[in-house]
């Protein structure tokens, strides 16, 4: 039996559908420069050696689809790809579709390798009306090609210099680096490479239980931040994304809806200096680590991070 049967097959819908529209507004990602410190509240592992199956001991990975909604590059659905899990969802219903490049010719949707984790991205940030300061907010960390090896590796390390927990309740500073290169198709043009999810980690320290920070962080205003918190002082909810339910396959009707009353095109292919296919459970490459993470990770000021 699959891992899907144990998860998301048997939640109801709704709660399926609030867990999915949580889980793909909440991508983290850097600007080109910027650094930001983050909490890992999982290890990192090797990718699953099986499609489809569920390892304990290994990061989810799952294959997506990024789709571009109306041509508005803020606008990206991320679906889940039945690839290898076929018995249980059934065929893609986003595979089964084409959408019209910009000559009017038909395409397939690019599906991407993706692994997940889930950190705490300790930046604070307000809501619209500024009524509530969020000073830490749960995040998705898409991780692909070199980085996910990467993160691999220090968890690796951790486990073998004798924390069994690897990378998990770290406390990581994360850089997104420039690498400017000169990419092919592009007229010579030098292209942003580094990978949104960023490029340089450098490990700070572990969190102590209950939740608090190794090192003292500060606020925009200066003051000491408060740590791993809500915005009413309760503790942060430590637990990762529930990843079968986060990233539950959807409903043919769902996805029919969306492709009804929108013009949707693959996000992936759509971007410059992206490459279509990323068909390699090791991680996709570094073509597919340059653009394809989410376009707008932050949350909406209504949101409410969990
Ligand atoms: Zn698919």
């Amino acid at each position: 039996m699959g891992w899907w049967a144990t998860g998301a097959k048997q939640a109801d819908q709704e709660k399926k559908d609030q867990a999915r529209r949580g889980a793909s507004g909440r991508r983290f990602w850097l600007k080109v420069g910027e650094s930001r410190k983050v909490v890992f509240l999982e290890d990192v592992w090797p990718s699953s050696p099986e499609e489809g199956k569920f390892w304990p001991d290994r990061t989810f990975s799952v294959y997506e689809h990024a789709l571009r909604l109306n041509n508005d590059f803020k606008q990206v659905e991320f679906c889940t790809c039945t690839k290898g899990l076929e018995s249980e969802f059934g065929p893609c219903e986003v595979c089964k579709r084409r959408w019209k490049d910009g000559s009017g010719k038909e395409q397939v949707f690019t599906r991407l390798y993706r692994n997940f984790t889930t950190i705490v991205d300790m930046t604070p940030w307000s809501s619209d009306d500024g009524s509530k300061v969020y000073v830490c907010s749960k995040r998705i960390l898409v991780l692909k090609g070199e980085v996910f090896e990467l993160l691999a590796g220090k968890g690796k390390k951790k486990r073998e210099g004798g924390d069994p927990q690897g990378l998990k309740n770290w406390l990581v500073d994360i850089s997104r680096i420039s690498l400017m290169r000169k990419a092919k198709g592009q007229g010579g043009k030098d292209q942003e490479m580094a990978p949104r999810t960023g490029n340089d980690f450098e490990i700070l320290g572990k969190v102590a239980s209950p939740p608090q920070l190794p090192v003292k962080l500060k606020m925009p205003d200066g003051s000491d931040h408060p740590g791993l918190v809500m915005p009413d002082g309760k503790p942060l909810d430590m637990a990762p994304f529930d990843w079968p339910k986060a990233l539950a396959p959807r409903s043919a009707s769902e996805i029919e809806g969306l492709f009804s009353s929108n013009i949707v095109m693959d996000d992936s292919q759509a971007r410059p200096g992206m490459t279509a296919s990323s068909e390699a459970p090791s991680g996709g490459g570094a073509k597919a680590t340059a653009g394809a993470a989410s376009p707008g990770g932050e949350a909406g000021a209504d949101e409410v991070p969990y």
